[in-house]
């Protein structure tokens, strides 16, 4: 039972933390110790990561150690109440009851707890005996190494008791990556166990596994790798092996090293990278040896799929009931679980599946059990039953013109019906058939091994043969079949399936899709002691509660909010909403507006005023990338792009991800070299697309960044049917208020979310500066200016004139200071080098994932 009243006045902290560092820990302490949902914001730069390491972490020692005193007083009553009744026992009893029952009876219950205390107290003492040992003294861990052979005929789940821990996740692999640099550095780096989870793709070290390149096919072929291994140990078991070639295992994958890199991982704190490291200096694999360690690990560290995603979950052997897990960057958690949990199928997938299952089931028919044969032909019912949605039939050439096009949204009980599957108890074969016999295991495994001989043998006779196997050579078709029929079990209200019948079969689709994330995040809040959820903005809350909190069950007394200022001083950010250009044009980029030339026009005069006085870095945002060729095109032709390019020198945001980091690197170097010598440029201008390649996961931090424009509001397409389902969804279930509907207000969420992510690239730390231009009269609007990030909206002025709001800007420039920069978020300032400036950005490009595809 969550104790109500812990609190702690002083946090191990690397520096004297600011004030509001101090707040953060102690809400987080108290939000933690009372098993609360707490929404935690704190503006990026504000050292959020080491208050929640820092808060997080005084909590879990506090309580470990609470619990270990608990367990010592309840094992000292019990075995003084032992002794007192052996002692009382042996005197006659003058009651008539038979007194030996209720005596025996009470003496076996305090027997037993404290035989369970004293095992509990002897594991505890074991592991952090061992943990000691590791950290400690390297002879003493090479010399376990002997010992561990005994230690490996134990079965693992010996070991463990029931720590407390803490689950990390975030939604990037340099956010992780971020978070543990960030336990290195704090004081807890010495005693915390920490484990870093990432998929295989992340953590094989087997080469010619890993140049398989894509997750699915790592997946697979390391499975395939396992089952060979347990063959072979079969044989080795006097089992005779059929006739062939002997096949292929991990040589990563053996128990004691494993088990020694579990070790080494819960003695230190390693990131990825250093894991991999790790991994190939000790022949053994990080990604199993890492999910040995989540048990005993007390800080796990993990992407939000491992954890969000039941299934996932389950298979990473991640166990949340009474554990903490602080979700971080969590500003689009609502999408992000309708992301994860929603799934699509295509006609080539649909038919490569049926096929595969089909072969399957015909060279195996007179192996397999009935039941389980009329579960195979089940799944090839339903998904022959999805190819006639599409407007196709399983056999015929998937790429032959259909004459069906267009798109359906149907509910999950009416888009049964109409495939002619309502008959068919999904539940029943996923739970008795696909979960029991992990069919699409076995289906992609043998699948790959077949495909991977012929492979090797094209790969080898001619280069073209080798092209076109890599091409057969993709996901695992049966995989995304049984995430479709997990997707169909939900409820009929919580999902819609959007129907997508293209020219050919091969390019049709059925897409599931979520409309009520609450139903999957209801299990995790459940589930957990306690959950909190970080974000540098997490406006709107009272939107976030109800979408996801209320409509998981959260009642108002389980969640507790927190949300403070920025540290940098009120002078060194100046946002502004400009309602006029410098010739009196009224801005209004709405739908009809925005593609007049005199407003194109009047853009260009405002960036170009801007690009005059402001130094260095001008990032210019646009809200759609068909908008922004419109406008760059208009002003290519009137010459205005041209101006602007006397003053900075002009950068676009690239057509191909794999760009971004050659023009960031471009756009930095064209910045540095401005700054040095005084001719002509002052600096570059950067366009770019809000919700684009580089409006999240990269920082324009000091030079990089002293103004960011936003032109417009990036409102979300109002006509896909896949938003207005939502719309509809949310108007439904959700209640009204402030006179708008849930649907409307999802609208302009979106897009003020949009636009705090775009703008928040730029203030980076404490000792940065900028200003923030919001071109649109919309923005002065009360509700809207209401959903900027409360440090952002408390210092925001709206200028009617552009007079004014031009005199505004100029003056930064006067009061701007040298640049400093402060290194690593917290702590000392120190003058940063351009290379290492450079090399922050890059990182932020490099590493940005999508959640799912850690799947
Ligand atoms: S066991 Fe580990 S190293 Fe070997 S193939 Fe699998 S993931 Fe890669």
């Amino acid at each position: 039972v969550p104790d109500q009243n812990m609190s702690r006045d002083r946090f191990p902290f690397p520096y004297q933390p600011y004030d509001i560092q101090e707040q953060f820990m102690q809400s987080l302490y108290s939000a933690l110790d009372q098993g609360k949902v707490g929404i935690f914001e704190s503006p990026t730069g504000t050292g959020k990561s080491l208050s929640l390491i820092c808060g997080a972490l005084s909590w879990l020692s506090d309580y470990e150690e609470r619990r270990r005193q608990e367990a010592a007083a309840l094992l000292q009553e019990g075995e003084a109440a032992l002794s007192v009744s052996t002692a009382q026992s042996s005197t006659p009893s003058s009651s008539a009851e038979p007194d030996w029952i209720t005596d025996f009876v009470q003496k076996k219950a305090e027997r037993d707890l404290v035989t369970k205390l004293k095992e509990d107290e002897l594991k505890r003492k074991k592991r952090e005996e061992r943990l000691e040992m590791i950290r400690n003294n390297v002879q003493l861990k090479y010399a376990m190494k002997r010992k561990v052979s005994d230690l490996a005929q134990r079965h693992f789940k010996d070991e463990i008791f029931g720590c407390s821990q803490i689950y990390y996740c975030s939604r990037t692999h340099s956010q992780l990556a971020q978070f543990v640099h960030e336990v290195q550095k704090s004081p807890f780096s010495k005693d915390i166990s920490l484990v870093t989870l990432g998929s295989r793709q992340n953590l094989c070290i087997n080469e010619e596994v890993r140049r398989l390149g894509s997750i699915q096919r790592i997946n697979d072929r390391c499975m395939e790798m396992q089952k060979n291994k347990h063959e072979k140990q079969h044989h080795e078991e006097g089992v005779k092996r059929k006739r062939g070639p002997a096949k292929s295992v991990c040589p990563y994958n053996k128990a004691l090293a494993l088990q020694q890199m579990r070790d080494e991982v819960l003695g230190t704190v390693h990131d990825i990278e250093q894991l991999l490291k790790l991994g190939r200096e000790t022949h053994s694999c990080p990604y199993y040896a890492t999910r040995l360690a989540i048990p005993p690990a007390q800080l796990v560290v993990l992407p939000y799929q491992m954890v969000l995603h039941e299934a996932t979950r389950k298979a990473t052997g991640v166990q949340l009931k009474g554990q903490v897990l602080i979700i971080d960057e969590a500003h689009n958690l609502s999408d992000t679980l309708s992301c994860i949990h929603s799934a699509e199928l295509t006609g080539t997938q649909l038919c490569r599946a049926h096929s595969q299952l089909s072969q399957y089931a015909d060279r195996y028919k007179s192996r397999l059990k009935a039941k389980n044969l009329m579960y195979i032909k089940q799944i090839l019912f339903v998904i022959e039953g999805l190819v006639r949605v599409l407007g196709g039939k399983v056999g015929q050439n998937p790429q032959i013109f259909l004459f069906l096009l267009g798109t359906e949204m149907l509910t999950i009980n009416n888009f049964l019906f109409k495939a002619q599957i309502d008959n068919i108890n999904l539940f029943k074969v996923l739970q008795k058939y696909f979960e029991k016999s992990m069919i699409s295991r076995k289906v992609s495994v043998r699948m790959y091994s077949s495909i991977n001989a012929s492979f090797r043998h094209f790969a080898s006779a001619d280069q073209q043969g080798s092209v076109e196997a890599e091409k057969v050579l993709s996901a695992s078709p049966m995989m995304q079949v049984e995430g479709f029929f997990m997707a169909l079990t939900n409820s009929n209200t919580d999902g819609r399936v959007v129907v997508h019948r293209q020219g050919t079969l091969s390019e049709g689709s059925v897409k599931f899709l979520l409309l009520n994330p609450a139903v999957h995040f209801a299990q995790v809040l459940k589930e957990c002691r306690a959950v909190i959820i970080a974000g540098g903005t997490m406006q709107p809350v009272s939107d976030f509660k109800q979408e996801l909190l209320f409509s998981a069950g959260v009642g108002d007394e389980r969640i507790a909010e927190f949300s403070c200022g920025h540290v940098i001083p009120p002078e060194n950010i100046l946002p502004l909403v400009l309602c006029s250009g410098p010739s009196g044009q009224e801005l209004d980029f709405t739908f009809q507006n925005r593609d007049s030339p005199r407003m194109m026009d009047e853009t260009g005069r405002i960036l170009s005023n801007i690009c005059n006085v402001v130094p260095g870095g001008v990032v210019c945002f646009f809200p759609s990338y068909e908008y922004s060729r419109q406008i760059i095109s208009h002003w290519e032709a009137n010459g205005a792009l041209a101006r602007l390019a006397n003053k900075k020198k002009i950068f676009q945001e690239p057509k191909k991800a794999n760009q971004v980091e050659q023009v960031l690197s471009e756009f930095s170097r064209c910045i540095q070299r401005c700054a040095l010598d005084s001719s002509g440029l002052t600096g570059a201008l950067l366009f770019s697309v809000v919700g684009g390649k580089m409006s999240e996961g990269i920082n324009f931090s000091d030079d990089l960044g002293r103004c960011v424009v936003m032109v417009g509001m990036p409102y979300p397409n109002i006509k896909s049917p896949e938003l207005q389902e939502k719309m509809s969804y949310m108007d439904k279930h959700l209640p009204h208020s402030g006179g708008r509907s849930p649907g409307q207000a999802l609208i302009e969420n979106l897009c003020m979310k949009a636009v705090n992510q775009s703008i928040g690239r730029a203030i980076r730390h404490r000792g940065d500066y900028s200003s923030i231009v919001l071109c649109d009269r919309r923005y002065s609007r009360p509700a809207t200016l209401s959903k900027l990030p409360t440090w952002i909206k408390d210092r925001t002025s709206t200028y009617t004139n552009f007079g004014p709001a031009f005199a505004a800007l100029r003056k930064v420039r006067i009061k701007s200071k040298p640049v400093l920069v402060h290194v690593g978020k917290e702590g000392a300032s120190s003058r940063i080098s351009n290379i290492s400036m450079l090399k922050l950005i890059r990182e932020a490009a490099t590493t940005k994932i999508s959640g799912r595809a850690l799947a």
